[in-house]
């Protein structure tokens, strides 16, 4: 485990929160010893989820408004970084999980009360139906419309790319409710059926699947409001860690061949090429970390610049993952090609990261119409 790139950010917290850093930090360890394996089966790592639940981590990152200890972002990220560079596929369903449950505790709290945080720190598992076959990048603006109904309204379509759907207690669901975006908890039921489409390239152990909704009630009481800027953005600044570690990864395989792996009598290593490809790779990850840290911590102080700078830590950071683990696919040669190598996971990983939304193209067109003052925004 490379804890150099979330050092600064491990320094900065208070004690209680660098021990849960440290704790995560000796998990991760564990869990790359099994992402391969679950990697090929396209399997989700449960044991990986309840070990995060049972150090704690639960409560630490439910915000205290809403009962739970509340994390700083800076905390947050360094703590979603160490996880994915361990198993990125856990980081991705564990990120979407606590954006669901603490967005379920947020948004229904004016309704239910504590409900959603109680079910929460209880360990029940959420997951995050937003996106839409028909408006892919635009997960926050459904297009979906609910039907009214006695005791609320119905859904019938489907939501995709679901990251751990089926071993969900609850799905965070959006849908159009009287021409706006309305948010609803809804407990899987005969309505609800997943459809595995989750045979992928990258990310394989998230198994992102079709989740179909039957005329699904979309109940009443389990209404929330729309998130607002006050919320704790959990799924926004864990996306650019997810890439993060997945580079952090891709640069120690990288490393440890170039070192290990000997040409004409000299290592890998001793090659110029080599060389000066891992001085840029390296540059360019240090850039996208500590562009990273910055967002964190504008959102730490309440600085509205967070959003923004957080569109382009993750753009830089989905960027510089593709970049690193495909300097890793140079330099393994063949052996990094094998499957028994983690250089062509950490490749096919990373590309997942520029697909999440919102993507580099989408990204790009906000930050480019924004640098230029165009006013345009991403659809
Ligand atoms: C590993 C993984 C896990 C995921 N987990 C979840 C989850 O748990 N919950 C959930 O709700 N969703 C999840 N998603 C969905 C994800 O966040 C995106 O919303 C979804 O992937 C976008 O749809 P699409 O991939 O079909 O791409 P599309 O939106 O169809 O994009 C196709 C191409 O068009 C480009 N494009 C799209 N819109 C625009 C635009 N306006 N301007 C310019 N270019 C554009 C894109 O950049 C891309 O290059 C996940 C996706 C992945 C890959």
């Amino acid at each position: 485990m490379t804890v150099g790139f979330i050092g600064e950010a491990r320094d900065s917290v208070d004690d209680r929160e660098r021990g849960h850093i440290d704790t995560v930090i000796g998990l991760a360890e564990q869990f790359a010893k099994l992402a391969a394996d679950h990697d090929e089966r396209a399997e989700i790592n449960v044991a990986n989820l309840d070990a995060l639940h049972d150090a704690g981590l639960t409560a630490a990152v439910l915000p205290a408004a809403v009962g739970g200890e509340g994390l700083s972002y800076r905390a947050f990220g360094a703590i979603v970084r160490a996880i994915a560079q361990g198993d990125p596929a856990t980081a991705t369903i564990w990120a979407m999980h606590t954006g669901a449950g603490v967005g379920l505790a947020e948004l229904t709290r004016d309704g239910l009360g504590s409900f959603f945080a109680d079910e929460f720190l209880a360990g029940r598992r959420f997951a995050n139906a937003l996106s839409e076959p028909a408006t892919g990048n635009a997960f926050l603006n459904p297009q979906q419309d609910a039907q009214p109904v006695d005791g609320g309204w119905t859904l019938h379509g489907a939501k995709r790319f679901v990251s751990g759907s089926e071993i969900a207690d609850y799905l965070l669901v959006n849908a159009r409710v009287d021409g706006e975006p309305a948010y609803f908890a809804v407990i899987p039921d005969d309505s609800v059926t997943f459809v595995p489409i989750w045979d992928t390239l990258g990310l394989r152990a998230t198994r992102s699947q079709l989740v179909s909704f039957d005329n699904t009630l979309l109940a009443a009481d389990k209404r929330g409001r729309v998130p607002g800027p006050t919320d704790f953005a959990a799924i926004p600044a864990a996306l650019p860690a997810i890439s993060l570690g997945i580079a952090d990864a891709a640069l120690a395989a990288l490393i440890a061949h170039a070192r290990g792996r000997e040409i004409a009598g000299a290592p890998l290593s001793h090659q110029q090429w080599v060389q000066h490809a891992v001085a840029d790779a390296e540059i360019k990850l240090t850039a996208a970390h500590a562009l990273y840290d910055k967002a964190l911590r504008e959102a730490d102080a309440h600085d509205p610049a967070f959003f923004p700078d957080l569109n382009r830590a993750k753009y830089l950071a989905n960027k510089v993952a593709v970049e690193v683990s495909g300097l890793g696919v140079r330099i393994g040669g063949g052996t990094g090609f094998l499957k028994t190598s983690p250089i062509q996971r950490h490749h096919r990983d990373a590309q997942a990261g520029q697909l999440m939304a919102h993507s580099t193209e989408v990204l790009a067109t906000i930050i480019g119409s924004d640098v230029l003052g165009v006013g345009v925004q991403a659809r």
